[in-house]
């Protein structure tokens, strides 16, 4: 079966607390491990971004389920195309907080990220939202938990 690559930004319904992103990365974690999806979310000014990419079936059963869930509104798919290698080969599902932007080579996108993320802006280049994902894969060699992060 293909390999899909789908990117969506949300916004946050719950408060962005430490312990509220770290139960939606637990169980990504976890779900991620068994469907074996890969990917990257990032978290700015209560708005998400993530990439998800797999198998296509697993995919849209893993993006369902995130529709669904009431911790975050507003979803908007930026992308969903065919793949033919995965980006995030290593990351079963990267984490970064981008309220808090150290390494130099992301901080070109501290004007976007102070902002938090904004489909109306993303969806007129879904190229820039993946190059920004990748920009914060590249930039991080583990994932971060949001406690390293304190809101
Ligand atoms: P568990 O993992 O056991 O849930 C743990 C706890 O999370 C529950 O006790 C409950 O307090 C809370 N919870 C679970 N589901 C919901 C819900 N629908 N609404 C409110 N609270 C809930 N899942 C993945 O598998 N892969 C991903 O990459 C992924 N990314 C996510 C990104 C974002 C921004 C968000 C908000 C969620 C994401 N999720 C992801 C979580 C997904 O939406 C489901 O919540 C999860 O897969 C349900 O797993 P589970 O039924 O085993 O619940």
């Amino acid at each position: 079966m293909p390999l899909t690559q789908l990117i969506y930004t949300s916004r946050v319904t719950m408060e962005g607390s430490a312990e509220a992103l770290m139960g939606i990365l637990k169980s990504s974690l976890r779900h991620n491990q068994e469907t074996r999806i890969t990917g990257m979310l990032l978290y700015s000014r209560g708005t998400f971004l993530q990439v998800l990419e797999g198998r296509e079936l697993e995919v849209d059963e893993t993006y369902s389920k995130i529709a669904k869930d009431t911790r975050h509104q507003e979803l908007v798919v930026l992308e969903k195309a065919p793949i033919l290698r995965r980006s995030f080969n290593d990351w079963t599902m990267g984490f970064r907080h981008g309220d808090r932007v150290e390494a130099a080579a992301l901080s070109g996108y501290t004007p976007i990220l102070d902002r938090g993320f904004s489909a109306s802006d993303l969806i007129r280049d879904p190229n820039f939202a993946k190059e920004l994902l990748q920009k914060f894969a590249q930039g991080s060699r583990e994932t971060e938990t949001p406690n390293d992060s304190p809101s």
